[in-house]
């Protein structure tokens, strides 16, 4: 569906839960977070049953997040149930990857269709104080298990700041020799994003320029949304940029969010949005539901104001509960 800039609005971000087995510096707190309780977040069937309103109004892609995904029990039960819903393309998880190698064959089966895995580092230490958990391990064997996935399109999630500068070029490197997308997303001023010191795109690329040559146009991989994709001579994989503050891309934006507690939220700056889960729980009708989301998207905001002072109205959460 259109929204009111004339967007097209077909891919929706779905948080399944705002908690999670890692604590990235920029993400979340390290202590004093204070769960959601089961009753306040979407059961599957709910999610379902929203995914049917949002598939009938235009929506084909799906993508999975939290949180971490995976700690939420049984999620290849909510895959194949997505998967049920006409309309629906496309089903994609965003992950940190630790639980990844137990569940992956049971999401395939489900019929998920890709994987972006976190990972801001290859370094053990380095990888234990962003994350403040020493699980680097785990996570590499998530993505080796996802790149043995013929058919499966893996990316690979990195954050570049201060702290992992020296780690751009082997994180890149792992699309040398295969069909990999590395791709660096600009930190962005939300919670903990605000206090936190982002490398540009032009700085990370001058880095890889360094190291691999010149960089060379590529075909986007599939699924690809705001990122701008680049290679490297001898790379068979490719290397991506999602650069929301420096390279704005409201103009083009095709997204909505939905929270864990099933709010739909139209820009990732702003608090606005709807209360799904209020109007589920009052037993609105499909058609009541249908014209509440498509009445909110089409209000959707025109763009984020990231270079610009915090306003009233702006979102307060931290992106553990928003969901990236
Ligand atoms: N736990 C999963 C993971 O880490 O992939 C999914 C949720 S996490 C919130 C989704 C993505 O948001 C991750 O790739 C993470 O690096 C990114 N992220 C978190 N805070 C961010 C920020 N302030 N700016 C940019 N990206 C951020
Ligand atoms: Fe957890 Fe993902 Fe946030 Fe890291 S980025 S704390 S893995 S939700």
């Amino acid at each position: 569906m259109l929204d009111q800039f004339q967007r097209e609005i077909h891919y929706l971000r779905i948080s399944v839960t705002d908690r999670c087995n890692l604590r990235c510096v920029y993400c979340m707190p390290e202590s004093g977070v204070e769960c959601l309780p089961h009753s306040a977040i979407l059961t599957y069937e709910q999610i379902a049953r929203l995914v049917e309103q949002f598939a009938a109004l235009g929506v084909t892609h799906i993508r999975l997040t939290g949180g971490e995904p995976l700690v939420r029990p049984q999620l290849h039960k909510l895959v194949a149930a997505i998967r049920a819903v006409p309309g629906i393309q496309r089903i994609t998880l965003t992950t940190n990857g630790i639980l990844l190698s137990q569940q992956l064959p049971q999401l395939l089966e489900a019929g998920i269709d890709g994987v972006n895995i976190s990972l801001d580092t290859l370094d053990r230490q380095q990888f234990a104080a962003i994350t403040r958990r020493d699980l680097l391990l785990e996570t590499l064997s998530g993505l080796e298990v996802a790149l043995g996935v013929p058919g499966l399109t893996v990316k690979v999630n990195c954050v570049p700041t201060e702290a992992n500068r020296d780690q751009l070029v082997p994180l890149a490197a792992l699309a040398k020799d295969r069909d990999l997308s590395v791709r660096f997303i600009e930190m962005m001023p939300i919670g903990l994003g605000r206090n936190l010191g982002r490398l540009t795109q032009e700085e990370v690329l001058a880095q890889l320029t360094d190291a691999f040559g010149a960089p060379l146009d590529c075909p986007p991989p599939p699924g690809a949304g705001p990122s701008t994709y680049r290679t490297f001579p001898g790379f068979t994989g490719r290397v991506g940029f999602i650069s929301a503050v420096s390279h704005q891309f409201c103009h083009n934006c095709n997204r909505v969010r939905l929270t864990a507690t099933g709010y739909l939220k139209t820009c990732l700056q702003y608090e606005t949005g709807r209360d799904l889960k209020a109007l589920l729980d009052g037993g609105a009708s499909d058609d009541e539901l249908r014209r509440v989301i498509a009445e909110t998207i089409r209000q959707k905001p025109a763009s984020h104001h990231f270079s610009t002072a915090a306003q009233s109205g702006d979102e307060a959460m931290n992106m553990h509960q928003i969901g990236g």
